[in-house]
Formats: structure tokens, sequence, C-alpha cells
């Protein structure tokens, strides 16, 4: 048969786009371990899980049995604004690095958030507006998520207090006015508006936030206020099932040229794009109808599965959500202040905990000056200026590429491009002025935080 020539971008017709989102845990053998309420030991249960998100979005968090829920056609409308999003080849790259690999990356930028996060945003809001709430309440650190969150609260008419982590805050004011011309109030994170907030200023004045500290005060005021509910953008299994659209396509476009990937490689902060990505190939993988490697890439400054610990551990850094299993750094873990590159969050998905733990994947942690220079020669040869984020995953990429380069092989490499860097150019900045470090967290520091895990049999 003859090969058919490859696009630039491969697009799938509208018809082609999934209609339900898969859920990777029903082909689990391991599960993700269920969440445990810090109070009682025990797994939450959907009533206690009732009073914080909704009950359509608590009834996903916990199955994980059905391996396909249908997309609502409110939430398939919105997608069909933005999606699907475009496959796009590398040749330009390819070319540039003189590889015999063939490179491809999905594009989640080519919407307003300008990241993946629009997936689950707006499920989200979807299911928040059709329990008749009021509106929701969240955290955001470089400002993607509230940004996602924000479109997709104003396109359902719900309210929105987003908690934004105040050195973010302050760096990104350009972020902030987004989120406000879609109707949502802005607080810097630690503020004086919530109990935990007046106690972690108490206890650590001066500081300049963490995403633990934006969800603690996120999740007081949803549970205060009668009407509001609270709602998370990474992390939870119910994000990873939203995200796998991302997958499903990926995989709808592969298929329409007969290409199989050998390498599968992701940013990793909470491990939504990651665990969106990777699902229906980790599937396969699971039931052992194809093999796939599936690469995880984090930053040095922040490095949950290549130096953290596989234990119990709150979500927070106030301790008052609940327990999940998870590589984790410990709550208590804030990355350094002067690293720029997002993925800041000290644990990860339960799901892709699981599925690191039983050797499924792999992973590796960047340094954000080798990050910036990969997106910087992204940007200029393939034309977008990438988000840090998503530059984790160019360096990983290219670094593959670079290997086919002395071994001679033709490996295929899907990367996920999950959003832009419009936002980000004080990290630019710093990189471009050539005052960008490195800081590395030492394994006292690490030790130190890992030290205060809560006890759980
Ligand atoms: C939030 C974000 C990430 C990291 O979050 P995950 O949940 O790990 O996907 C990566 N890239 C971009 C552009 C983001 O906004």
């Amino acid at each position: 048969m003859q090969e058919k020539k490859i696009p630039y971008k491969i697009y799938l017709e509208e018809s082609e786009m999934p209609d339900s989102w898969y859920n990777l845990r029903a082909d689990m053998k391991n599960k993700p371990a269920p969440l445990i309420n810090p109070g009682t030991g025990k797994p939450l249960t959907a009533e206690e899980l009732s009073p914080i998100f909704c009950e359509e979005l608590v009834a996903q968090e916990l199955d994980d049995t059905t391996p396909f829920i249908k997309i609502p056609d409110e939430i398939l409308s919105f997608y069909r604004m933005y999606r699907p999003s475009p496959l796009v080849r590398a040749y330009c790259l390819e070319k540039k690095l003189q590889t015999p690999a063939k490179i491809y990356y999905k594009f989640e930028g080519n919407n307003t958030s300008g990241s993946h996060k629009l997936n689950s945003a707006i499920a989200q809001a979807y299911y928040a507006q059709k329990q008749g709430l009021k509106g929701v309440t969240t955290e955001t650190g470089a400002g993607q998520w509230g940004t996602a969150l924000s479109m997709a609260c104003s396109y359902f008419d719900l309210d929105l207090k987003v908690f934004m982590v105040k050195v973010s805050y302050e760096q990104k004011p350009f972020r902030r006015e987004v989120m406000r011309t879609y109707g949502a109030s802005v607080v810097p994170s630690p503020s004086e508006t919530t109990e935990i907030g007046k106690k972690i200023l108490a206890e650590h004045p001066g500081t300049t936030g963490s995403l633990g500290c934006a969800i603690s005060e996120a999740v007081e005021v949803a549970t205060k206020n009668p009407g509001y509910r609270y709602v998370l953008g990474s992390v939870l299994n119910q994000v990873l099932l939203h995200q796998s659209v991302i997958g499903l396509e990926t995989k709808a476009a592969l298929d329409k040229y007969g290409i199989k990937p050998d390498v599968i490689i992701g940013c990793a902060g909470g491990g939504s794009n990651l665990g969106g990505l990777i699902a229906p190939f980790m599937g396969e993988k699971l039931k052992g109808t194809a093999d796939y490697r599936i690469v995880a890439v984090e930053p040095a400054s922040c490095p949950s599965f290549t130096r953290g610990t596989f234990a119990y551990d709150f979500c927070d850094t106030g301790m008052i959500c609940p327990l999940a299993k998870m590589y984790t750094l410990g709550s208590s873990f804030i990355p350094s202040a002067n690293h720029a590159g997002g993925l800041r969050f000290h644990g990860m998905s339960t799901i892709l905990s699981q599925l690191y733990h039983d050797g499924y994947m792999e992973a590796v942690s960047v340094e954000q000056t080798s990050v910036f220079e990969a997106a910087e020669q992204f940007a200029r040869i393939e034309g977008i200026l990438p988000a840090p984020e998503s530059s984790h995953a160019i360096r990983v990429a290219i670094d593959e590429a670079l290997k086919c380069k002395e071994t001679g092989e033709e490996k295929t490499i899907v990367f996920g491009l999950t959003g832009t860097g419009y936002f980000d150019l004080v990290a630019y900045e710093q990189y471009n002025d050539g005052v960008m470090t490195d800081t590395i967290p030492t394994d006292e520091d690490i030790a130190a935080s890992i030290a205060k895990l809560p006890k759980v049999e």
C-alpha cells in the first residue's frame, strides 16, 4: 500500500470528534486508591463529597468501572467552537534538528484561555449550572485555569471567585484582567478573606503563596456559602476524564493515516493533560493490544514523580482537603519563587501515580533554563510561542529526536503542546536577559516536607 502523504496539520471532521469521554480507570487492574476523609481515615463517600463538588462530578470522580461516559450535547456544542484541535507534524522542526524521527504535537492553545484547561472547565461549569448552583470557587496558579473557568462560567451564567497565587497575581496582571473581563472576581492568595488564609499569613508572613494555599481558601469559601461548590482544574479523576478528548482526537487523527507512535510525551503538573493525552494509548497498553513508551516531564524544581514519595497526602497546604494516594513532595512543599515555568503542584493525579508505580510510564525532570532554550528553539521554527509548561514536553521531545539522529532510528514521537505563552513574558524576559536560574530542592528540603506527611493506616 502506498503511504499517504501526511499533511502538516491533521484535522478531524466534526463528525469524527469523540462523543464520549474515556475513563481509563475502567481498564486499570490496580485501581487508583480512593480519596480518604482526613477526619475519619475512611474512603470518602459520595455524600461526604457533595458539599464540595456538584453531584454529577462526584459520580464521575468515584466511577472506576464505566469505560465510556457520554459527553452531553451542551458541552459538545461548546467543544465544537474550538475543537477538534490540530495534530501538527513538526516537519520544520525535524528538518532543523536533522533528525530521522517523526515528530507530532497536539496543539491545545487555540482558544482564548490559551490551554487545554477549557476542556474540563466547560464540563464542570455545565454540571454546576445543571444542578442549579449560583456559582463556583477555584484557585489558579499561572492563570490558565482561572481564565478557562471564567470563560466557561460566563457561558453558563455562573458566578466565579478565583483565588490566584499571589506571585502570579502580581506578575501576571493581564491574565487577571482577562478573567475580570469574563466576569470573575480575582483575589490574591493567601488573603485575609478566609480563615485559612489568615492562618497561613500569620505563620508565613510575606509568602508568595502556592497552589495548595489557594485551594484551601477556595474550598473554604465554597463550603461556607450556600449554592456554591468548588472546582479544580487538574489532579482529580474527573478532570483527567474530561481531558481524554485530547487523547481520543490524537488517536483518531493518527489512525486516519495508520501512524503508530513509539513515544508519547507530556508535561506533568497535576497530570490532567498527560492523563488525557495518553488515555486511549494507555488503555491499549493495559489491555496488552499495543505498546508505547509514555514519558511524563516535570520541572526539576518541583519533581513529584522523580523525587517524591508514593503515599497518602493532603491535596492542599491548609490540610483541609481530602487525602489522595499519590507521588508527592509533601503538602508543605513550596517550589522556589524563582521557578517561572508553572507545574508547581506538590502532588500528582492518583491515576497517573498508580500507573507510574506499576511501571506503565516513565518520568524525567528538566531544569527551567533548558526548558526555555527548547521553547525558544520551537518558537523560532514552528511559529508558536509555547507556554513554559508545554515547553517541558518540547524539551524532552527534542532530546528524543536528537537521540534518533545519533542512532538513525525513525521513531514516531507525539507530544502534547498544551498551550501558548503570551502571558508568560516575564519568564521569557528573564530567560532573554540571561538572569533565569535553576533552583533545585535539596534532599533535606524534600525530606523536611515528607516528614510532615499525614499518618494513614
Ligand atoms: C495547567 C497547565 C499545565 C499543567 O497541568 P496538568 O494538569 O498537569 O496538565 C500544562 N500546560 C498548560 C498550558 C497549562 O495551563
